[in-house]
């Protein structure tokens, strides 16, 4: 890969992996200054970027585990003072580190890692640990808990490769929930169009009421009043709109006018295609 573009993928995953570590694992004391956060957070990246050089070849489980250690440890020791508890947690400092070398990963820039990140979407994937937040544990045990856990679910593929479907998987299934949701926002649309359509109708109320004062005490088909309708300027145009069926005493429709089932109605069915055109005043 081109120098330009690797500092440049590097540069971002750094950005996306510091802050799904820190985003919202309360990771400062409350008494941390602006100023105590960025030279934490950038003595983060440079640990992170330092440490994945040691990912070139494969490393071990056992390797693993003390560089998670040692990433804990380290920015313990340099900035105690404003962190949460005086610890730099391994909770927070494997969801970095772990996110950071799958980034690399994805793009070959360095070997399959031992482990995935473990955060709270993985961790619902998890048997048995349901107790343990990814942003409170600080122990190895506890993280080997969430390890040994996920390399059961796996079932014997790398839990690396698990993750990935894992996310793809959660993803895939927020979509949907989205087209749901979508499909919600249609159907409510339609309504409304159904809601417009009714406008629609009501509209030609008082015209096709006078066009049929004609005709009234006679029964006409659906076809005679469409011509009635075609032949009277003012509804000609829009005669595609107008329906005998949608201004009916003893019937009514979706997006029928407001007439319909009252005693201002203009018709009232006969039987399918026929109305009788009632006697208004
Ligand atoms: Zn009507």
């Amino acid at each position: 890969m081109d120098a330009h573009k690797e500092n440049f993928l590097r540069n971002e995953f750094l950005t996306l992996s510091v802050n799904g570590a820190l985003g919202r694992s309360r990771t400062y004391s409350k008494s941390a200054t602006e100023e105590d956060k960025n030279r934490f957070r950038n003595a983060l990246r440079e640990k992170l970027d330092e440490t994945s050089a040691l990912y070139k070849s494969a490393v071990t489980e056992k390797e693993h585990l003390s560089i998670i250690e040692n990433l804990s440890n380290d920015l313990t020791v340099r900035f105690h003072h404003c962190l949460r508890n005086g610890r730099f947690r391994i909770g927070i400092a494997q969801k970095a580190l772990n996110l950071y070398l799958k980034y690399l990963w994805c793009v070959n820039l360095v070997s399959q890692p031992p482990h995935c990140p473990f955060d709270s979407i993985v961790i619902r994937h998890i048997p048995n640990c349901d107790n343990l937040s990814w942003t409170s544990i600080d122990s190895i045990e506890d993280y080997m808990k969430l390890v040994q856990n996920s390399q059961r679910m796996a079932d014997g593929e790398p839990i690396s490769e698990w993750e990935l479907k894992v996310w793809t998987d959660s993803i895939q299934s927020e979509r949907s929930s989205k087209i749901h949701q979508a499909t919600k926002v249609q159907q409510k649309k339609r309504r409304k169009e159904i809601n417009g359509w009714r406008v629609t109708s009501a509209r030609f109320h008082d015209g096709l009421k006078q066009a049929m004062s004609r005709y009234r005490n006679s029964e006409l088909t659906t076809a005679e009043i469409r011509k009635i309708v075609e032949h009277t300027p003012g509804l000609a145009d829009h005669a595609q709109f107008i329906y005998p069926s949608d201004h009916c005493i003893n019937h009514t429709n979706k997006g029928a006018c407001w007439c319909a089932l009252t005693d201002k109605a203009i018709f009232k069915r006969i039987r399918r295609g026929v109305f009788f055109i009632r006697n208004m005043a």
